[in-house]
Order: structure tokens, then sequence, then C-alpha cells
């Protein structure tokens, strides 16, 4: 699928709207090398999901580092691709008022984004599960590896990660709900929209009398709802999308 019509649309509705939000899941941060956890060749297809969940943490830390220092330890190499590039650049031009995403790499921030929402939290950062202080990531991965024991916070406790582990509740849920709620239109990038209750986020700008704009490489569940789709990588997507956003600015009077 060339994009190039259903760019121009998109970024027509971008550039006339008054407050959108970008919404974007794992196919964002794919150009960047990061798996897609619950794709086809996803991370939860070769192992137990509840190696990265609360109960296992608590029960077996030192499993749990073990099993979590190796997923997560490529995350902290990966750079920013031109999709979060592009997302960045519209911010500063004041057609994207808020990133909200499902990733946990921090890629969104590399890439300059100002206003990011991290619902299901940060790989970047470690946090006490005691008194709940938090530490880079990287720091907690060089003590565990000095010492093959789970890392410690100075009070003793031991350091979890700042991403939400599977049995626990998204988080800055509100603040994102609150979002969408102001928002006339909503830009889904990377995301089959399939994990909730986040991906109801883009759902309530459509039901608000909102436009939906969905880039994806698969067809999502609110494919019929959407105002454009655009079944494109979401690097040359977004490219085009910021270009034509670019291109309509410059040619009015
Ligand atoms: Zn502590």
């Amino acid at each position: 699928m060339d994009c190039g019509d259903e760019a121009r649309r998109a970024a027509e509705l971008l550039v006339n709207s008054s407050y959108s939000i970008a919404f974007t899941g794992a196919g964002v941060s794919t150009e960047s090398g990061i798996p897609d956890f619950r794709g086809p060749n996803g991370l939860w297809r070769r192992f137990d999901p509840r190696m990265a969940g609360v109960e296992y943490f608590l029960g077996d830390p030192r499993g749990f580092w073990a099993f979590y220092s190796a997923r997560f330890k490529s995350m902290l190499s990966a750079k920013p691709n031109a999709a979060h590039l592009a997302l960045a650049e519209l911010e500063r031009m004041g057609l994207i008022k808020a990133v909200i995403t499902q990733n946990v790499d921090g890629l969104h921030s590399a890439a300059g984004s100002a206003r990011v929402i991290e619902v299901h939290g940060s790989s970047k950062s470690v946090r006490c599960s005691r008194c709940g202080a938090r530490a880079p990531f990287v720091d907690a991965l060089k003590s565990y590896e000095e010492t093959g024991e789970p890392p410690r916070c100075s009070c003793g406790g031991i350091y979890r990660p700042d991403v939400v582990l599977f049995g626990e509740p998204v988080v800055r849920l509100g603040e994102a709900l609150d979002e969408a709620r102001r928002s006339d239109l909503a830009l889904v990038v990377g995301s089959s929209l399939t994990v909730h209750p986040a991906a109801e986020i883009p759902l309530l700008v459509k039901e608000g009398g909102g436009s939906l704009l969905v880039i994806n490489m698969e067809p999502t569940e609110y494919d019929d709802l959407a105002d454009v789709v655009m079944n494109c990588p979401a690097g040359r997507a977004l490219e085009s999308v910021l270009r034509e956003s670019r291109r309509i600015i410059d040619s009015r009077p």
C-alpha cells in the first residue's frame, strides 16, 4: 500500500484539528529493533507472560531478575526511529499535544517528545519495592550483573522494574483519559488496539465526535470507525503525514 493519498487526508485532518493526541504501541518501535512482545514472533509467544508478572517477582525475585535483565538489556541501546522523530516534530509544530504510549522503551522522550504519558510505565527506571524510591535501570542492571543478586535500594528493599507487570493495572490512566476527552483527533500508530483498557482511549475520541487516524501494518479492531487507515510502516507513514502537514501550512495565505 502506497500511503500517499491517505497521508494527505490524514494531514488535512491533523492541521484542521484543535487538539490532537497520538496513541502508540509496539509497532512504532519495531523499526528501532524492539520486539513486539505480543506479536506473532513476540516475547510472549516464546515465554510465559507470568515471567514478567508481579507474582513471580514477589515469589522469586532472583529468577525474575535473571529473566527481566536478559530480556530488557537490549532496550537500553535502542535509538528512536523516523516514526518517533516525526511525532516529536509534529508536537513542536503544535499539531500534537501529547503522546500516550503503551511502550516502555522511552524512545518518544529520547526523540524529543515533551508530553509523553507512559501507561505501561518505563523500562528506563526501577523503583524500590519497599520505599518506592526510583533509580536508573542501567545502574540496577550493573549491580545485578556484578553481584548476581537482585539489586537493592539503600533501604534494603529489592528494586523492581518501573514497568507495569502482568497482573498490575496500567498507570496514569486518568491523565490519558482526560487527554482523550479534550481531543478532537486521535492518531493511532503501531497498536492493534487490543490491549485494554488503554486501547479504549482512541475510541473515546471518536465517540466524542473527533477523528480517528490509524497507522498500523495489520488491520485493527477500529478500522471500520477510522477516518483514515494507513497499512504502512510507521516511519514512512508519519514522515509522509509530516511532509503533507508542512505543505498545507506553508500553502496557507
Ligand atoms: Zn527503598
